[in-house]
């Protein structure tokens, strides 16, 4: 067997460290065992529901939670081991990662796994909505209650703390509205009172923020948006050291979670691109926050990697990366004014979902979902109506510009 097909998996084999290497490296490398998927570059798609076993002395020796033995195709086979086992060597402090059909699943997933009838989950108000509808239709009607915090306010946060408060959830940069919670502070002072954090890195990806080095103890990503990065698949995951790990799996495993070798694959050809890809995407993404900046039509920029922005000096200190996810507040302007800059863009889509080659805008509204922090905050614009997400794409930041330029031209011909 050739070098390439026989490299190092991250555990030093061959005398190479491979932890050590680079992102864009190790995005290349990991999750290649030939071992699993055979001397080719990608891993088949290993489409199967049933393993044959030579005979019963090799059917009484199956192992269902040990990768690397196919067991039967709802416990995963090469294909998914292949992304998990990527997934994982990104993540560090992983001892493994598992695969939800949908970060929502994911998400899902882990709060049931970890989470009891009469434990408290504290959870930042500014989570991504279906997060919030998780805690509302599934935790509270198990008897477990949510508290929602201001993730910009440790002090408040930690009052909530009681007996029964078991688990936080994380979300930084939140949903929509950006904010830069100081993670490694929150997660030292769940840990004191003894709760687990759970943290959605969605945004960042590990490339973005090892969470787990940042005080985390699970790290839940949509792979749908950055992993996938094509717009063509949906995919959860949930990464953490070993005993919560082992907690997680067999939930999932209880619930029948499993993710077609299909998406498997795909995902991990979106794995092979994505540091290139959020690179690419974050360097556009600043370009337009920049100009956005300048524009008298826009009264805030929410762009972590913006210097002056909210939330710019922890991305600083926190963060190792972006992506091409911001959002703006336009100023003065009535709500029929943004639809009218939104519906004149011809480059960027208007839809959910973001991370994809492809840029998107969309409204939102985020004091409608607020409960325990303000929207706007105090000083600002006071409509809340007149908030843009946008998800920067591949395209040429220059030519994204000048479509955003049409339409702040489009929003003063009423
Ligand atoms: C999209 C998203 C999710 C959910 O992912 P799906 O794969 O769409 O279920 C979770 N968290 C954040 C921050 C997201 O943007």
């Amino acid at each position: 067997m050739g070098r390439r097909s026989c490299h190092a998996q991250g555990d030093g084999a061959g005398g190479v460290s491979g932890k050590d290497r680079k992102p864009a490296t190790r995005a290349v490398e990991v999750g290649r065992r030939p071992e699993w998927t055979g001397a080719v570059v990608n891993p088949p798609v290993w489409r199967a529901s049933t393993h044959l076993y030579t005979d019963s002395a090799d059917l009484a020796k199956a192992r269902p939670n040990e990768d690397g033995q196919f067991y039967y195709g709802r416990r995963g086979a090469p294909t998914q081991w292949a992304l998990a086992e990527a997934l994982t060597e990104l993540e560090p402090g992983a001892h493994a990662t598992l695969l939800y059909p949908s970060g929502v699943a994911a998400i899902a997933g882990t709060l049931l796994a970890l989470l009891e009838s009469g434990d408290t989950l504290l959870m930042t108000d500014n989570a991504y909505e279906p997060s919030r509808n998780i805690a509302k239709n599934l935790l509270a009607p198990l008897g477990i209650e949510t508290r929602f915090f201001d993730p910009l306010d440790p002090a408040g946060f930690a009052a909530q703390f009681d007996a029964r408060t078991k688990a936080v959830w994380l979300e930084s940069p939140g949903s929509l509205t950006m904010e830069v919670a100081d993670v490694p502070a929150l997660a030292a002072l769940a840990r004191d009172k003894g709760a687990l954090v759970l943290l959605d890195n969605t945004w960042a990806t590990p490339l973005g923020f090892p969470a787990l080095e940042r005080g985390a103890d699970v790290t839940v990503m949509s792979l749908t948006k950055h992993v996938g990065g094509h717009s063509d698949l949906m995919m959860g995951s949930a990464a953490a050291g070993e005993a919560l790990y082992k907690r997680l799996r067999l939930k999932a495993q209880s619930l029948g979670q499993v993710v077609s070798p299909d998406d498997a694959a795909l995902a991990l050809r979106g794995l092979r691109t994505m540091p290139l890809r959020l690179e690419r995407a974050a360097a556009s993404a600043l370009a337009v926050a920049e100009w956005l900046a300048g524009r008298p039509e826009v009264a805030h920029v929410l762009c972590p990697m913006l210097p002056g922005a909210p939330g710019h000096a922890l991305w600083q200190r926190d963060f190792t990366g972006a992506c091409g996810l911001f959002s703006f507040v336009l100023s003065g302007s009535a709500p029929t004014a943004r639809a009218r800059f939104i519906d004149a863009l011809e480059l960027f889509g208007i839809g959910y979902s973001w991370g994809g080659f492809e840029s998107l805008a969309i409204p939102f509204d985020a004091a409608r979902v607020r409960t325990a922090s303000a929207w706007p905050p105090a000083g600002w614009y006071p409509d809340d109506r007149l908030g843009v997400r946008l998800s920067i794409g591949l395209e040429d930041a220059g030519d994204l510009i000048a479509d955003l330029e049409r339409g702040m031209a489009a929003m003063k011909t009423a």
